[in-house]
């Protein structure tokens, strides 16, 4: 594997690494980390930075850790950790015994946060938190010195301890980093690197109650853990001077090992959102039934769906690392579905929109069993059996009575083929008291069968079917965009990004599909022919089944791929 790797050209992360590992910089070391905050599930875009860094570290032969970064009390949860860890799992990628927390570096963090007051480079503030703001200045307009900045050590020293035994109340006082309050990047006019919170963490309990900031943690738990590339998304690009400082004044050798923080651009998709905030509000107001809601673009979501983790790590490596933003078509992820899941598939009849047809001259009482194939692509698959008897049904798309010149499937007087099957014909059409189209009368030729031409007569299409006394009736769930526009985060002054969802993304239909689909279990996957790929849903239970559509067949990315060239 590595060697084909080589011959492709490397990005500009793996770049750095090969530089890296030539001039022997971390003794030949690579140690990446994955770095969720507890607050949310997984998305698609975390899964591209999972992929990134458990990617690189099995090619360069190194390990990646992963770390909680639960630095916020109020907003995370052990629900939270849990479906992470599950769906990091999921995807293939293993942290074996290298499962950190950010919380169990907090006495460290303490420390360090002394030993930079003793040294006259952080001070206690007791300005309001809107003074704090208010006082930052533009990044055209320098901010003000705060009244409390010239402190002296031993009162900022006793202030901070008193800070951590609980003496004051939310917001009364934070720990800033006395840096430079006319520098032109905001994050380093003196930042708050600790805040009080009386607030229960899921790990440490009652223990504390001032929480160090993101920017307190992050490159000090890199620093504990030896990380030695620290890879985020490129809105921490801004933030590294800050990692750098943190790191510069906590370090006794500052020559000696430190982490490094190189930035990458986030994936962003067309039609979706992932901003965790969004992603809650979704759930929490119900627009979706949970985080793993088929159409949330979580992992578990995705998973539910129907999704394969290959699908989503060839997605991952298609979009590649680049430096510049820019937005992906979600159809180059539904293309790697299909990709992956065309090998893979199960081939299946079912039919999820059913108009009744009765073969005339097809004996009542019989029952053949037709050899169908499993996957067209994968011979080793197999066949398997499949029940024809007189009463069938066929898609209800796949008659017109009237139909225009193009329509090659079945309407009155025409002959199809019934895939696996027989030719058959159409004779009549029965009409409820309303109009409503209810059954069709057909014939049979029992000489095409297999569907083979019995004298070489060609017919044009061929259908789908089930046999109505065998078929598996299902609850079928099909899924569209969950956003109408391709952008969600643009919506009209007033409304919020909710106005853009998709009122049909869910649709529901009653569909019969062969008993092969009886002995399946949640999480098995199908190509229904003509229909798409589909998925069972955990939902299903003893005489219950209900089905995903995961896609659609219809790859309308590969057209596009191909008229780009
Ligand atoms: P927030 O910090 O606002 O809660 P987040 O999306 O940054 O949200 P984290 O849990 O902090 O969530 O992210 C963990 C890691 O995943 C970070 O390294 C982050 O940079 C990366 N990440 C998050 N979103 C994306 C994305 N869309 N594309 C690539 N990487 C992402
Ligand atoms: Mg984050």
């Amino acid at each position: 594997m590595g060697k084909e790797d080589n011959s492709k050209s490397l990005n500009f992360i793996e770049e750095i690494i090969e530089h890296d590992l030539k001039t022997d910089k971390h003794d030949g070391k690579v140690l990446t980390r994955f770095p969720p905050e507890p607050n949310g599930y997984l998305h698609i875009g975390h899964a591209k930075s999972i992929c990134l860094n458990f990617g690189l570290a099995e090619k360069y032969n190194g390990k990646c850790n992963l770390r909680f970064d639960d630095t916020n009390p109020l907003t995370e949860e052990v629900e939270y950790v849990e479906s992470i860890k599950e769906d990091i799992r999921w995807l293939g990628f293993d942290w074996e015994d290298r499962e950190y927390y950010a919380s169990d570096y907090f006495d460290q963090l303490y420390e360090w946060a002394v030993k930079i007051i003793k040294k006259g480079f952080a001070y206690v503030d007791e300005s309001s938190a809107d003074k704090v703001a208010a006082t930052r200045g533009t990044p055209t307009r320098a901010g003000e010195e705060s009244p409390y900045k010239n402190r002296s050590v031993e009162e900022n020293l006793d202030l901070f301890e008193r800070m951590k035994n609980g003496e004051f109340p939310d917001g009364s006082k934070v720990l800033r980093a006395k840096i430079d309050m006319a520098s032109p990047n905001m994050h380093m006019r003196d930042p708050v690197i600790y805040r009080i919170k009386h607030a229960s963490h899921h790990r440490s309990g009652d223990k504390w109650c001032i929480y160090p900031m993101y920017d307190w943690a992050h490159g000090q738990s890199d620093y504990i853990e030896g990380i030695t590339h620290s890879l985020c998304t490129l809105e921490f690009e801004v933030h590294r001077p800050l990692y750098d400082w943190c790191l510069d004044h906590i370090l006794d050798d500052p020559e000696g090992y430190r982490p490094r923080q190189y930035e990458f651009a986030r994936l962003n998709l067309n039609y979706t959102v992932m901003s965790k905030r969004m992603l809650l509000s979704l759930v929490k107001d119900a627009y979706v039934n949970g985080w793993d809601d088929p159409r949330m673009p979580t992992i578990s979501g995705l998973r539910r769906r129907g999704y394969t983790p290959e699908s989503i790590k060839n997605f991952a490596e298609r979009v590649g690392v680049a430096k510049r933003e820019n937005v992906i078509d979600i159809g180059l992820l539904e293309y790697c579905l299909r990709e992956d899941l065309n090998k893979k598939a199960q081939r299946i009849l079912g039919v999820i929109n059913p108009l009744k047809a009765v073969i005339e001259n097809y004996p009542e009482d019989k029952t053949e069993e037709l050899d169908a194939v499993n996957n067209p692509e994968d011979e080793s698959m197999g066949t398997r059996k499949i029940p024809f008897s007189r009463v069938l049904y066929i898609e209800k798309d796949d008659f017109m009575e009237d139909p225009p010149k193009k329509f090659f499937r079945l309407s009155p007087g025409r002959e199809v083929r019934l895939r696996y099957a027989y030719f058959i014909k159409c004779k009549d059409v029965i009409r409820s008291k309303d109009g409503e189209i209810t059954e069709l009368t057909c014939t049979y030729d029992p000489a095409s069968k297999g569907g083979q031409s019995p004298d070489g007569r060609k017919v044009k299409g061929t259908l789908h079917w089930v046999s109505a006394a065998h078929a598996v009736k299902a609850e079928i769930r099909l899924y569209d965009r969950l956003f109408n526009t391709e952008d969600p985060y643009d919506f009209e002054e007033g409304r919020d990004f909710t106005s853009n969802l998709n009122p049909d993304s869910l649709k529901t239909v009653t569909g019969y599909i062969e008993p092969f689909i009886k002995d399946s279990k949640a999480g098995d996957k199908f190509q229904f022919e003509r229909l798409g790929y589909f998925c069972i849903d955990p939902d299903s239970a003893k005489d219950k089944h209900v089905i995903n559509r995961t896609v659609t067949l219809k790859d309308t990315w590969a057209k596009i791929s191909e008229r780009q060239g």
